[in-house]
């Protein structure tokens, strides 16, 4: 492109490709006229749940929802509080006040690792204190097996928010299925996505039949069970909401869930040539190591800025000058002016920090190399 006077093709942070057999499976589902509480659902949930290698599989209207019903699983209710991350998107702390308790936000471990600090979480732990919510940062694992020991001695729940990591892990053990319950997202932006949807996920057989439950206004029946007259009548046996996912997404995500472990592969590939394009590039640190990268889902490609001070006129140049869209993971939920007006001024240090200095760049399974190298070279023309 360079010296042919147009300006270069965008480069999108992130871009979706469907292929003709997931269009296929929704068109089959349209023309079967059978749109929600159907067959694909109940297979697309334990085809997710044999994924995962865990008991149950509860599919959902979004993660959001998905972390609602794990909050009340775990028994979260008014004046409870729920430690969570700050450095996350808002719906991880959100759900929490949904059940009428307190978000109460802990640190994470530093700019090389966005997880929930342990011992932050732990100086955190109060007498209300109900459960803990872990965030696995792009599918990097937080530390869940010492949050799930920390959660073990105190009688608390871990809740593990595992939108970014459909099929990730921490020793063998996939992410999501480390605590009372897991919450997935497919909203479209994400790995493995529907539009809107989600999912949670739990060895727990308690918790799996109340969310089922409740997904569906605490309904002892479903439409299906009373069309085809296996019952003819339903009680309402519980406070519910209709948090559903219809059967166009489930065969969606049924399709598209035959491709995740390559895509994933794929996305570490390319996660693994930006470390090395981005190791010598000065006031960039690239969080995470080779090794995490292997265990990780690579949802989002992040780095640190040295300096916070010049983070968005970086990001407007590489918008503006180089066509390159980037993104914020994340502005502190603590400092949101909601959550400010709720519960006040607090200080998170590290998590304020990478608030000011992180960017996402473009990752995506069919990016490559040469964009890549387009992305690395802007970079390096705008800190320079
Ligand atoms: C996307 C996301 C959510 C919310 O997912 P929805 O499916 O849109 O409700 C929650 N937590 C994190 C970390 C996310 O990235």
């Amino acid at each position: 492109m360079a010296g042919t006077g147009t300006s270069p093709e965008a480069v999108p942070l992130y871009d979706l490709r469907l292929q003709p057999e997931d269009v296929r499976a929704v068109m089959e589902v349209l023309e079967s006229g059978w749109l929600a509480l159907g067959p694909r659902t109940d297979e697309f949930e334990a085809a997710f749940a044999s994924h995962l290698g865990v008991g149950h599989a509860v599919a959902v209207s979004s993660c959001t929802a998905a972390l609602h019903l794990a909050y009340l699983a775990a028994g979260v209710g008014p004046g409870d509080e729920v430690i969570v991350p700050s450095l996350t998107f808002a719906a991880t702390a959100a759900a929490v006040i949904y059940c009428g308790a307190t978000p109460i936000f802990a640190d994470i471990l530093g700019p090389h690792d966005f997880g929930l600090d342990p011992a932050d979480v732990e100086r955190r732990i109060a007498p209300r204190t109900r459960a803990v919510c872990a965030v696995h940062f792009a599918g990097y694992p937080a530390a869940v097996d010492r949050l799930r020991a920390l959660c073990d001695a105190r009688g608390l729940a871990l809740i593990e928010d595992a939108a970014h990591a459909p099929s990730a892990d921490l020793g063998g053990r996939k992410l999501g299925t480390w605590g009372r319950a897991g919450a997935f997202s497919f909203f479209s932006n994400k790995i493995l996505s529907c539009g809107e949807g989600g999912l949670l996920a739990t060895d727990d057989a308690h918790v799996a039949a109340l969310a089922r439950s409740l997904r569906s206004h605490g309904m002892t029946s479903g439409t299906s069970r009373r069309q085809t007259r296996e019952t003819d009548s339903y009680d309402v046996v519980g406070l519910g909401f209709n948090y559903r996912l219809d059967e166009p997404r489930s065969a969606l995500l049924l399709s598209r869930l035959a491709r995740l472990e390559p895509e994933i592969e794929r996305r570490r590939e390319l996660t693994r040539a930006y470390r090395d394009k981005l190791a010598g590039l000065p006031h960039v640190l690239v969080p995470y190591d080779d090794a995490g990268v292997g265990r990780s889902s690579c949802y989002v490609m992040p780095i640190v800025v040295s300096d916070d001070g010049r983070r968005d006129a970086v990001r407007r140049r590489l918008r503006d000058e180089h066509g390159i869209q980037t993104s914020i993971l994340y502005p502190a939920a603590h400092e949101f002016t909601a959550y400010r007006d709720r519960f006040g001024e607090q200080r998170l240090p590290h998590t304020e920090r990478v608030a000011r200095t992180e960017i996402t760049i473009p990752l995506f399974a069919h990016l490559d190399e040469a964009t890549q190298d387009r992305v690395v070279g802007a970079l390096g023309e705008v800190l320079a």
